[in-house]
């Protein structure tokens, strides 16, 4: 079995008290981190949180984390929304321009941990996420462990935060495989998708696109027809915008 990252400070950090956040999507990488970190900290040093997405998100996801996990999950939510958010910004995200990632998800999670730690009277936060090197070039550029300078503090309180990425060398077939040896499975939409996130992911490949497109229809016409309003395209076509309908091969139908 491959094994977790694990830095040196991790042992004097579990002993000083800190608390290790996983930040749990319902996907592949957050159950097999969870399965992982149950093993090597300490159960009461555990806090799950997940950031809802709301109507964007694969229904069942929560579920499947709670059949999953054995701490409590605590679901954190934007008080906007991702289709809100595009329709005020006129704009959808990118992969360069991430608001989806930094207002729905890191934000209320930080905002979470923050509060969480304070109520708890600790001053140590694990911020364990699913990254993999193995997910893009981008990702492969990451530092595993890394202080979170932009979320400590030093003054009249105190906080520091880290950001760990613990299955950061897995391959995909080593996730799957560390899912199966705890006897568990991964949530049912891997049948057919490759990634699971929104059901319509701004990076999203074709073949997940569609799958969602059949599974959610009445979702898939939310987007196409948001598309259509604000006239901006979440997908091109070499530098030409492409509509979705027209991108994964489904036409909306009445
Ligand atoms: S899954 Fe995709 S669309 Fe959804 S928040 Fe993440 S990057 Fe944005």
């Amino acid at each position: 079995m491959p094994l977790i990252h694990f830095p040196d400070e991790i042992t004097d950090f579990i002993q000083q008290g800190a608390i290790f956040y996983i930040s749990h999507s319902g996907g592949k990488d957050s159950q097999a981190m969870y399965v992982e970190l149950k093993k090597v900290i300490p159960s009461k040093q555990i806090v799950v949180v997940h950031a809802d997405l709301g109507e964007v998100e694969w229904e069942g996801v929560q579920e499947h984390i709670r059949a999953n996990t054995q701490h409590q999950m605590n679901v954190v939510q934007a008080s906007k929304t991702f289709l809100g958010m595009v329709e005020k910004r006129g704009k959808w995200p990118s992969a360069a321009y991430r608001q989806c990632t930094s207002d729905l998800k890191r934000g209320p999670i930080f905002k979470f941990i923050r509060n969480d730690l304070k109520e708890r009277r600790a001053t140590i936060a694990i911020n364990c996420m699913g990254l993999r090197a193995q997910e893009s070039s981008a990702r492969a550029k990451k530092e595993p462990f890394s202080y979170n300078k932009q979320e400590s503090v030093n003054k009249r309180v105190t906080r520091h935060v880290y950001n760990w990425l613990p299955i950061f060398n897995f391959t995909t077939d080593e996730v799957f495989q560390t899912i199966r040896e705890a006897g568990e499975k991964p949530f049912w939409a891997y049948e057919r998708n490759e990634r699971l996130s929104c059901v319509f992911c701004i990076m999203g490949c074709v073949n997940d696109l569609r799958h969602g497109a059949e599974q959610r229809p009445d979702l898939y016409k939310k987007y196409v027809e948001l598309e259509k309003k604000i006239g901006h395209t979440m997908f091109t076509k070499g530098k030409e915008p492409i509509y979705l309908e027209e991108h994964i091969g489904i036409k909306v139908t009445a």
